[in-house]
């Protein structure tokens, strides 16, 4: 499956806007127009419901109606939403870091254009045949009917996009309990994916949501009888919440992911990469490097490369300060610590700033603090853009502590090296839903690397990066000696 490349992503734009504007329905209508401070009342309409019970049921009408469209309507769909959330990528990225307080507003554009791009279609659902001496058999991809989605705070609006695309590729449709901290700009998402929708054709309310979610609306949906599959993005508590409910639960989890270096490296190109990583959207992406081990060899000279392209590298007795900072409790060691959430997604000068030392923001991206093995840094999940260097003695330890500081989320994991034994040997002990070789984890979405992306990354329900297929039934029919043509 390749995605659909530039000039046809120009090309739909243009015609969605073109009839966006001859319905008199753009996607810059009042509501977006508006700034995220005038928002104080979330408005209802346009798949904005009061209550979760409402929402369900206008989804289930929209399933309904939306069934009856077809495929080429459901391809319509999803053009017009890749065009109308390209045309709002920076808009709606804008309002996500102004309510949330997270991330850097220029990667959560890349992040909005990535997934309006390269989340596939319903060209996912390619149909298989088999013929033989017994006949023929075909499987074919059917929907599920209501699917109930809880979003992070992290990534609000390019989750909301790529659920949403996935979603109704495979003729769904989708109720979503977004996260509080991020309801306003979560509610304007949903709003110009039904204009947009509604604009090519499809039902009103396919995609739906509630003005003021909560965990108890979260846990209605989880366990509303309508809702037939539940697609849950976010940390521990949220998953086990999911896994633990009588449905089908698609779980999209944390993550710690180590990145190793080892002596065979092109070491200028595994620091580049490990800082624009780790510092991407200040380290909030669950797939972001979140710890570097690194064989002793070449370990200074990776500090010092990381100090050339964008890192600051801390003193011992800067990273003291920075440990008080950071961390409510040091955890103790081989353990994770527990972060102070005022630091989660902030900018590396604005952490430095804290412990007295004054950089600028476009030419620091990362704080890197050389720490031992058992440092809580290694073992958190810390999402801020401070990255543990931590030294080994050899590959063979690197990836032992890779293994183990991961938890064994399964989630995501890299390597720098140019032994071919060594990535497969890593690839195979590591066994997690991503793995990188010689690239920023990015890569791995399919931002500067090859294949599809998903900000849903079901590592604990085994599903993988999510995709339409992911929300299919498979369906087989066989016709005993007959259809097989030759
Ligand atoms: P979070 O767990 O605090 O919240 C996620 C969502 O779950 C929110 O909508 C929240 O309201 C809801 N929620 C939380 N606890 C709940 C409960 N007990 N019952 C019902 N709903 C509940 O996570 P966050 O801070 O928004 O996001 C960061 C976390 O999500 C990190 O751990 C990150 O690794 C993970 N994440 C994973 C992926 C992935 O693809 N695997 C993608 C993004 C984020």
């Amino acid at each position: 499956m390749s995605a659909i490349d530039e000039q046809e992503i120009r090309a739909i734009v243009e015609r969605v806007k073109s009839r966006l504007d001859a319905s008199g329905n753009s996607g810059s209508g009042l509501a977006a127009q508006t700034e995220l401070d005038e928002i104080s009342d979330i408005e209802l309409g346009d798949g904005i419901f009061r209550t979760i019970n409402e929402a369900v049921e206008a989804a289930t009408r929209a399933f309904n109606e939306y069934q009856r469209i077809g495929l080429g309507g459901r391809y319509a769909v999803v053009d017009a939403i890749r065009a109308s959330m390209l045309e709002q990528a920076e808009r709606l990225a804008q309002m996500a870091h102004q309510e949330t307080g997270l991330g850097r507003p220029e990667d959560k554009v890349i992040k909005n254009r990535l997934v309006a791009t390269k989340a596939p279609g319903p060209e996912d659902l390619e149909p298989t045949a088999v013929t033989g001496d017994a006949g023929m058999m075909v499987t074919e991809w059917a929907p599920f009917g209501v699917i109930g989605a809880i979003t992070p705070t992290t990534n609000p609006t390019s989750t909301i996009i790529n659920n949403t695309i996935a979603v109704v590729s495979a003729g769904n449709a989708c109720v979503f309990n977004v996260h509080p901290n991020a309801k306003k700009v979560s509610a304007e998402n949903v709003r110009l994916l039904n204009r947009a929708i509604v604009s090519a054709g499809g039902p009103p309310n396919l995609i739906t949501a509630i003005p003021t979610p909560t965990i108890a609306s979260a846990q209605e949906l989880m366990h509303h009888p309508d809702v037939r599959v539940l697609l849950v993005t976010g940390g521990p508590g949220v998953v086990r919440e999911a896994l633990k409910t009588d449905k089908r639960a698609i779980a999209a989890g944390p993550g710690n992911p180590p990145a190793v270096v080892d002596e065979t490296a092109d070491i200028q190109n595994a620091a580049r990469s490990i800082v624009a990583g780790a510092s991407f959207d200040n380290n909030l992406i669950c797939t972001d490097e979140k710890t570097t081990i690194v064989v002793e060899s070449v370990a200074d000279r990776l500090l010092q490369e990381m100090g050339r392209n964008g890192a600051y590298v801390l003193k011992e007795h800067e990273l003291r300060k920075l440990e008080r900072i950071i961390f409510n409790e040091l955890g103790q060691p081989n353990k994770p610590g527990a972060i102070n959430p005022k630091w989660i997604g902030q900018d590396a000068a604005a952490i430095l700033a804290e412990i007295g030392v004054q950089v600028d923001r476009t030419e620091i991206r990362l704080v890197v603090a050389e720490v031992p093995n058992e440092h809580s840094l290694v073992w958190t999940e810390q999402m801020m853009p401070v990255m543990p260097v931590t030294r080994v003695q050899s590959i063979d330890r690197a990836i032992d502590l890779a293994v183990k500081s991961e938890h064994r989320f399964r989630h995501t994991a890299s390597i720098h090296s140019t032994n071919v034994e060594r990535i497969t040997r890593m690839a195979v002990a590591m066994n997690c839903s991503i793995f990188v070789a010689n690239g920023s984890n990015f890569s791995g979405l399919g931002e500067g690397g090859e294949g599809f992306t998903s900000f849903s990354i079901a590592s604990p329900s085994g599903d993988g990066l999510t995709r339409p297929r992911t929300f299919s039934r498979e369906r087989r029919v066989t016709v005993v000696g007959a259809l097989r043509i030759v």
